[in-house]
């Protein structure tokens, strides 16, 4: 293959874009491989389109070799079989909705479960048919709230999704480390650092699923690592340990006492220490209860449940935590305080929730037996001792307080929790038998009763992982291809007319060997344009013939290390035939 520069549609820009925020959206549109076209949607430009598909045929390579199919079905999808299995409501407004001509309800599909379990039901019957997974590569659509950061976040994007079929739970699980292999070949092979983290199961149910998240400060994810044991988690999916619970017998009497101006956790805490509540001097954020009252909508209700969660007062509600719990209701917060007198704002405290009928949901660490200073449900006035167990008592736990680096690690004895950022590339999930339920999709066993089929699910954003391969490949003159998915394999750079002619040739000549060439032929170009642009495009290695081609030299620049070495023109195809260093 062989580009010239000369005519490729390709402009590259000297300044970054105004809207593009992060590395790889800047990088992407500076060195033209993608142009905003729309909300959320790239056009990818001839550049673009090459890594795309250098990238779409490794990840086809590793799918095929696990023995997965590929199928291709249609992104716009008849209603009925999401609303059979449910997601046409739970969806909400994440989804793109249309209607055809005769009135009958569309979506465009954000994941094909549905329409593969079907397809599977259509065409097998017999356990002897099993175990199968199909694989296809498609343009997936989602309504996101905030598409942003180029394609980190599309509301257009293209993902490998595969999903596998097993007869039983055994079968689940070899599907299932199958994948989690293939993805870790196919991101070692793009040179990615990245950690496999639990994550949670989310909208789908199902058991067992975990998050590859590519390290990167630009990354929408927070996730957890823990030094000692190695366990590493989604945020959304930390949990917190419960300390034990303590005896009710021995735990102080309720008081209660006039908290004037005391509207944040450090007022009042402060106000403790001054006034020794309970003859104390030594209050902490943590012995304070903090109630937060949230509503939450399930897809399709009518109205939305008042809930109130009861966080140790040290503590934030992470609002993502939070979510992530209850997805795929809606949460947002409480403001309606008018229609319920008997709650207090700013004096929320427990005691009175149960009576009131108010769901009460409390943090791990709010245990049976834990005293608290918290809302006496009065203007101006906190209790203390107010104890778990005895004078509330909540209806669960649930997982909504921030979690903070230092925080123990759930998994060993005496980890601390480091928080890290990264790029969600890929997930995979053991679904179990979420959507073989809702179809009804049995295989005939061997004694002629019918086997419920469990399925898994697993995806790879392969527009993401453009974007999360070039955040973490960059330096500031520009991108920094892996020679895995690079566009090219070699940029040519002439310095100037003289040199134009056995570029061309060296340019025809090692096409010919089956390299992907590009030949910066542009005429009237300075070379330190030239330079400029081949760092900004990224190519792993450029070759500049110069001034010493006189001589029967060119040198040879390997794009990640900086290494410049002169090479005799003669023996550049074999310079070139030898692996691509990796930085130090
Ligand atoms: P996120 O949490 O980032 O919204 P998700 O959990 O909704 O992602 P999945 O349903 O697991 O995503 O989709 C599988 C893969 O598709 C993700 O791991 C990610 O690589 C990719 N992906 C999901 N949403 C987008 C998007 N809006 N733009 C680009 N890629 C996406
Ligand atoms: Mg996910």
């Amino acid at each position: 293959m062989l580009l010239r520069m000369s005519s490729l549609f390709l402009r590259t820009l000297r300044e970054d874009p105004a809207d593009a925020e992060v590395p790889s959206h800047r990088l992407l549109v500076r060195a033209g491989y993608i142009r905003r076209a729309a909300p959320g949607g790239y056009t990818f430009l001839p550049l673009g389109t090459l890594l795309l598909d250098r990238l779409t045929a490794l990840v086809r390579d590793e799918m095929l070799a696990i023995g997965a199919q590929q199928v291709h079905f249609p992104a716009l999808l008849p209603a009925e079989p999401y609303q059979t299995s449910g997601r046409w409501t739970e969806y909400g407004d994440d989804i793109f909705r249309l209607t055809d001509r005769r009135g009958a309800a569309h979506l465009l599909g954000p994941t094909h479960e549905e329409m593969v379990t079907l397809l599977v039901k259509d065409l097998y019957s017999s356990y002897r048919d099993y175990p199968v997974t199909l694989f296809q590569i498609q343009t997936k659509y989602r309504n996101e709230a905030r598409p942003r950061a180029g394609l980190l976040r599309g509301r257009e994007f293209l993902m490998k999704d595969s999903y596998s079929f097993d007869l039983d739970a055994a079968g689940l699980d070899e599907s299932y480390v199958a994948h989690r292999s293939a993805y870790q070949r196919i991101f070692d092979r793009l040179g990615l650092t990245y950690t496999i983290v639990t994550a949670m199961s989310g909208a789908m149910g199902g058991s067992r699923s975990e998050e590859f998240l590519a390290e990167a400060p630009a990354g929408e994810d927070t996730y957890v690592g823990c030094g000692v044991c190695g366990y590493a988690a989604n945020t959304e999916a930390v949990t917190t340990p419960a300390p034990p619970a303590r005896d009710l017998k021995s735990a102080e009497p309720m008081q209660v006492y006039d908290t004037p101006d005391t509207p944040t956790i450090e007022t009042l805490v402060d106000l403790a220490n001054d006034r020794r509540l309970a003859d104390r001097t030594d209050w902490t954020a943590a012995d304070t209860l903090k109630n937060v009252a949230v509503e939450v909508r399930p897809p399709g209700a009518p109205e939305a449940e008042l809930l109130v969660i009861g966080v140790p007062g040290g503590r934030e509600i992470d609002m993502k935590r939070l979510e992530a719990v209850l997805h795929p209701a809606a949460v947002t917060v409480f403001e309606d305080w008018d229609s319920h007198p008997e709650l207090v704002r700013g004096y929320l405290g427990p005691q009175i929730l149960a009576k009131a009928g108010v769901r009460y949901l409390v943090d791990p660490r709010v245990v049976t037996g834990t005293a608290w200073l918290t809302g006496a449900n009065e203007h101006g006035r906190h209790a203390t001792g107010v104890v778990c167990g005895r004078d509330f008592v909540p209806d669960g736990t649930i997982e909504a307080a921030d979690v903070r680096e230092g925080d123990p690690c759930p998994a060993c004895e005496h980890g601390r929790l480091d928080i890290r950022r990264g790029i969600e590339v890929g997930h995979i999930f053991q679904l179990g038998r979420r959507f073989t339920d809702s179809f009804e999709l049995d295989a005939l066993g061997p004694d002629g009763a019918p086997i419920r089929i469990t399925m898994g699910c697993y995806g790879l954003g392969i527009s993401r992982v453009m974007a999360a391969v070039a955040e973490q490949h960059h330096d500031e003159s520009g991108l920094v291809w892996p020679a895995t998915v690079a566009p090219c394999d070699v940029h040519l750079v002439p310095t100037g007319q003289p040199q134009l002619e056995a570029a061309v040739e060296l340019a025809g000549q090692l096409s010919e060997r089956g390299l992907r060439v590009l030949l910066d032929d542009r005429p009237g170009v300075s070379a330190g344009v030239k330079f400029a642009d081949a760092e900004l495009l990224g190519m792993p290695r450029i070759v500049v013939l110069g001034r010493r081609l006189a001589d029967g030299y060119v040198e040879l620049r390997e794009r990640a290390t900086g290494e410049r070495e002169d090479v005799r023109l003669a023996d550049v195809a074999g310079a070139l035939a030898q692996p691509v260093p990796h930085p130090a």
